[in-house]
Parts: structure tokens; sequence; C-alpha cells
């Protein structure tokens, strides 16, 4: 008995695409070159370490309150009063997918839509889902941008909020203030709440990202993390600011659910509010500069402004996106097709937050096989 019978159907239906496949050939994988992952590669900055270490050997290890400890909450409240003059209700949670899943929970009923553009992060149509939602894509291809005209179209009775994502993952694009501005009015038109996945936020290299912030404050969610921009992606560590109602309604899902986010972690985070990470930011930002040099030429992608993903189009002579990653796993180049942040196939993400001598040599690979490709097309 394998116990298949006691398995939900909505949660059956996730994940049973193509990525699959390409996760069981990644694992026959003897030392590939990993251009997949998701999180920097940087070191912890050591005085982060020292205070959840501290802080452990303090016997800081029991529950705190589910909103997160105060000092951390006074130190968020001050950091979004001095970089957006915003004094929002704050709340700390378990990651930004913590607080995604408790605002869906909390802002959701039965039908209610949300609209996401298309490439999207990976959770987040399954995660409408599970709380009762319809997502609703609107398709960004080729440019990324969001189009005002476009997502005024997916809008409904039934809509509830729009969530965007910017830097964004897969395709590493800073949106414009002009775009943002079109989506806050859209917003404010029609009595939405704008969820504003700010995950990459200190990691954009051509100035500060725009934000809905600046432009509704008063129906903006932020969902900001710590995972990526100190290396801290197991501490499960993020923090969700925005309208009273729906913070307090957060806070009482995060009771029944997660509790609280690891005390030794809140109290590290604190430190690494207080942490200077423009070092980090410009390494980050030459490997930007160094993955979009190796690549140009070769593939097609927008130019990425933030996050650390290039977001490439499969070579001319590649039937999906999926047929090319196989191919660049055949060649020891771990990358992950489009179909997990899309409706399409057409495409695949590169991750280059890994030591530069194997960004380089992985991208030199890929830009081998589509070299190979265009000549195979020509003849
Ligand atoms: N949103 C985006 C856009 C992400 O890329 C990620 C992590 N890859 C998350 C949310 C989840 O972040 P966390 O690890 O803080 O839950």
């Amino acid at each position: 008995m394998t116990g298949e019978n006691f398995v939900a159907d909505k949660i059956r239906g996730i994940g049973a695409s193509g990525i699959r496949k390409i996760f069981d050939l990644a694992a026959t994988m003897k030392n590939p070159i990993d251009l997949s992952m998701g999180q920097p590669d940087f070191k912890v900055p050591d005085p982060i370490k020292r205070a959840a270490i501290d802080a452990i050997e303090r016997d800081k290890n029991g529950y705190t309150v589910t909103q997160g400890l105060p000092a951390l909450r006074e130190r968020i409240k001050r950091h979004l009063s001095e970089r957006h003059d915003w004094s929002p209700d704050v709340f700390v949670t378990c990651g930004v997918s913590g607080g995604l899943i408790l605002a869906l929970y909390a802002i959701l009923n039965p039908g209610d839509e949300v609209i996401v553009a298309d490439p999207y992060f990976v959770s987040y149509k399954h995660l409408i889902n599970l709380a009762g939602g319809r997502p609703v894509v609107v398709d960004t291809h080729p440019d990324f941008k969001l189009n005002r005209d476009a997502f005024a179209k997916a809008i409904t009775s039934k809509t509830k909020a729009i969530l965007i994502n910017s830097p964004s993952n897969p395709t590493g694009m800073v949106y414009g203030a002009d775009e943002i501005e079109g989506i806050s009015e859209l917003a404010r038109e029609h009595d939405l709440l704008i969820i504003s996945d700010e995950i990459y936020e200190s990691l954009s290299y051509d100035g500060p990202p725009a934000t809905p912030i600046r432009f509704a404050p008063e129906r903006t969610l932020l969902l900001a993390g710590y995972g990526k921009s100190y290396a801290v992606t197991g501490w499960r560590m993020g923090y969700a600011a925005g309208p009273e109602a729906v913070i307090r309604e957060m806070a009482k899902v995060q009771q029944f659910t997660f509790v609280c986010a690891p005390q030794p972690a809140q109290i590290a985070c604190i430190t690494a509010m207080d942490t200077d990470i423009s070092h980090l930011v410009g390494d980050y930002r030459a490997k930007r500069d160094l993955a979009v040099g190796a690549l140009e030429g070769a593939f097609q992608f927008s130019k990425p402004s933030g996050g650390f993903y290039v977001y490439c189009e499969a070579p001319h002579g590649y039937p999906s996106g999926t047929a090319f990653v196989e191919e660049a796993i055949k060649n020891n180049v771990l990358v992950v097709p489009g179909s997990a942040f899309s409706d399409r196939d057409t495409h695949f993400r590169i991750s280059y937050a890994v030591p530069n001598e194997r960004l380089e040599a992985g991208c030199k690979i890929l830009s081998e096989l589509a070299r190979r490709a265009r000549v195979a097309s020509t003849s």
C-alpha cells in the first residue's frame, strides 16, 4: 500500500509537470555546474552569525509573540520610515513564503482572483489555488514589462489583488516607476490590494527599485525578506507591512500555523538590518555583468537589473525550453526550464549566484550549445 488514496486532488495536481523530469535527470549528474540555485553563494557576514549564536547561548530559544519581537518590529518600522516615509503595521513572517501564505489566506474568499504576471515566481499560482482563490495570469513576454492595459483587461468583479514581484524571479527585471504607477492606479480604480513581493529589493544594480509604496501606500501589502540579502535562506525570515486589517488577520493565521518566526533568527535579523552589505551587492552587480557579457550574442534576453537571474529564450532549433535544458544537463550544466515559471515552455533561467569560474564555465557551455544549434539551423 502506497497511501496514494489518502492524497488530496488539489495537492496531487501540483508539480506533476515537466519540472519533475528535469529534477530526475539532474539527480543523475555528477559534479554538475549548477546554475539553478535560488540562493546567494556569499557567506553570512560574521556579526549576523554571532548575533544568532549569542541568542541561542543566552537561551533565547522559545516562542515569541506571533507578531515578532518588538525590537525587530521597531527596527523594520524605522527602515520603512527612513526608506519610504511610510508607517504601516508590520509583522514578522517565516520567510516571504510564510508571508504569501498568510496574506492569501487572510484576503481570499472562495473564487476570488489574484492577477499575476507571467513569468511568475514558482509558488504563486499554487498558493493562490490552495487558499481557495483563482490565479489570473497576464502574459508579459517578450519584454517582461507590466503593461497597464493588459492588466486592466484581466480585472473582473472577482479580482481581489494584484501580486507583483520586483526585482523579479525569474526575469531579473526591475519594473520602472511608470509601470508600477500604472498598476497602482488600476488598484485604486478597482479597489484592489497590491501584494508587492520585494524579496530582492536590496539586490538591485541600477538604482533603487520602484515600489507601489510610493504610489498607493494605503493599499500596498509589502512582503520582504532577509534570506536573499544576507544569505540566510534557511533561517526562514521575512516580514509583512501594510493595511492594519490585513496584518491583523495574517497574524491570526500565523498564530494557528507557524506560531512565530524562530527567535534566534529574529534577534540576529536586527543585527542584519544594521549590517552594510553594499560590497556584496557590488559583487553581485559584477556577476550580473559577467553573465550578461558571457551570454550576449548567444541568447535572447532582457538585461536583468536585480536579483541573480538571467531569463533566456531557448535557441532556435530547440522545440522548447525544456528540450534545451535537457541538452544542457547532458553537457553537465543545470539550469531551470521556463515552464516552472510560465504557462509557456520557451525559456530557461540561469542563476548567477555561483563562484565566477563556475559561472564563466557554465555560460561558455550554454553559449556553445546555442552556437551549434545556430549552425545546424543554417546548414
Ligand atoms: N518570492 C520570490 C520572488 C522568491 O524568489 C522567493 C525565494 N526563491 C520567495 C518569494 C520565497 O522566499 P523565502 O525563502 O523567504 O520564503
